[in-house]
């Protein structure tokens, strides 16, 4: 069967470029490689609860992403601030207690979706043709041919599939694309340095989720917001629903990924805990669950040139000279590909919307 495009990846990006085909009645099948869809938007249940908790992306900020406010609205997705009341925490290694910071936090205009993240995923999944959304197809190989392209995937078994398509959106993160498809043939050289040089945003990090059953934080007047110079937690939020329990924080790691690595899991968990104890107090060590997720450890979305975080937010914007190949018929998108917002959900949607432009009628 010939597609009229095929889109590799099923995160937002992917989804998004679907939903906005279907729109133009073209014939399209997603292939993503994970059992389940959102890449990088990954919720998890903890033990008691039905809630899903974000691993991945928190936060969006509608204000400034017409995008995602508009996609949120069209598909009923509801959206909460983030909970800020209260006095965040600063803990500096030459003091000897953390400092209370009062005032309106950064994070007052910070919004969440209700359900987790992953909410968004099942809105836009559920509005797409499910047999056209292809999981647990890992893509390896394109090939162009002078009347398309045909996309070799298997499937974790070691099943192999052939797609065949008039035009490709890859939504893989370029760096990752760049090392993990085999393009035949190669991509220009330039254009193969510009993806490898991209780092994926928040690949090298990781978050950790903690569970109580009562918000202890908000009881003694603490937001549960902390930025930390002692670590091993740098930034600690609030991560509860917005009515009810269970409640949650979540913190990113300082620790580079190499360190978190030799330290495991649960050495990770144990330090983080005691954190939370020096901050909050005796009851941080009594959590009804706990998770971590490193992403510098996941091969669907890291590479090891990912282990290494990026000094601040990189300054995506691909070149439209790059942003195809093959004469128009492999396009790119993918947050990182963005030429505002990238690495953000917004920009994730912006580059689908850019390249679901340059595909054929
Ligand atoms: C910890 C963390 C926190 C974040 N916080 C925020 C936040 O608060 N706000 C915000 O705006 N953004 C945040 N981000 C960034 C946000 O998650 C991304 O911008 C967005 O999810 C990118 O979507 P995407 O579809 O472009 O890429 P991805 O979600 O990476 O999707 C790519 C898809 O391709 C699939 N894939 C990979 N290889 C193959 C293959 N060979 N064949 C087929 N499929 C393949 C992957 O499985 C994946 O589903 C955060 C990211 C992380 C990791």
């Amino acid at each position: 069967m010939k597609y009229d495009c095929l889109i590799l990846g099923g995160g937002l990006s992917g989804l998004y470029a679907a939903f906005r085909l279907q729109q133009r009645s073209l014939h399209f099948a997603v292939l993503e490689a994970r059992e389940r869809l959102g890449g990088r938007i990954f919720g998890f249940t903890p033990r008691g609860s039905a809630t899903r908790f974000d691993l991945g992306p928190t936060w969006l900020w509608p204000e400034f992403q017409a995008m995602i406010a508009d996609l949120t609205r069209e598909l009923g997705v509801e959206l909460f601030t983030q909970q800020t009341t209260g006095a965040a925490l600063y803990e500096d290694p030459n003091l000897p207690s953390a400092q209370r910071i009062d005032g309106e936090s950064p994070n007052a205009h910070s919004w969440r979706v209700a359900g987790g993240t992953s909410a968004l995923i099942d809105a836009l999944a559920s509005r797409l043709p499910t047999k056209e959304i292809r999981t647990g197809r890992r893509v390896n190989e394109l090939h162009l041919h002078p009347n398309g392209i045909e996309v070799q995937s298997a499937s974790p078994d070691g099943q192999m599939e052939t797609f065949f398509a008039e035009q490709v959106i890859s939504t893989l993160p370029p760096r990752l694309l760049a090392e993990s498809v085999r393009l035949d043939p190669p991509l220009p050289a330039a254009q193969l340095r510009q993806f490898n040089a991209t780092p994926t945003w928040m690949a090298a990090h990781a978050k950790f989720l903690v569970f109580y059953a009562t918000p202890f934080w908000r009881m003694a007047g603490l937001s549960g917001e902390v930025f930390s110079r002692r670590g091993p937690l740098t930034e600690i939020y609030d991560a509860s629903p917005p009515e009810s329990g269970p409640y949650a924080l979540f913190g990113f790691f300082g620790l580079p990924a190499t360190a978190r690595r030799q330290l495991g899991h649960g050495e990770l968990a144990a330090r983080s805990l005691a954190q939370l104890q020096r901050l909050f107090g005796k009851a941080a060590l009594a959590p009804t669950d706990w998770e971590i997720k490193d992403w510098s450890e996941d091969p669907l979305t890291a590479t090891a040139a990912d282990s290494i975080a990026p000094a601040g937010h990189p300054a995506y914007e691909l070149p439209d000279t790059l942003r195809t190949a093959w004469d128009g018929r492999l396009v790119f998108a993918g947050s990182e590909t963005a030429i505002g917002q990238g690495g953000y959900l917004e920009g994730a949607l912006e580059a689908a919307a850019t390249a679901c432009g340059l595909i054929a009628q």
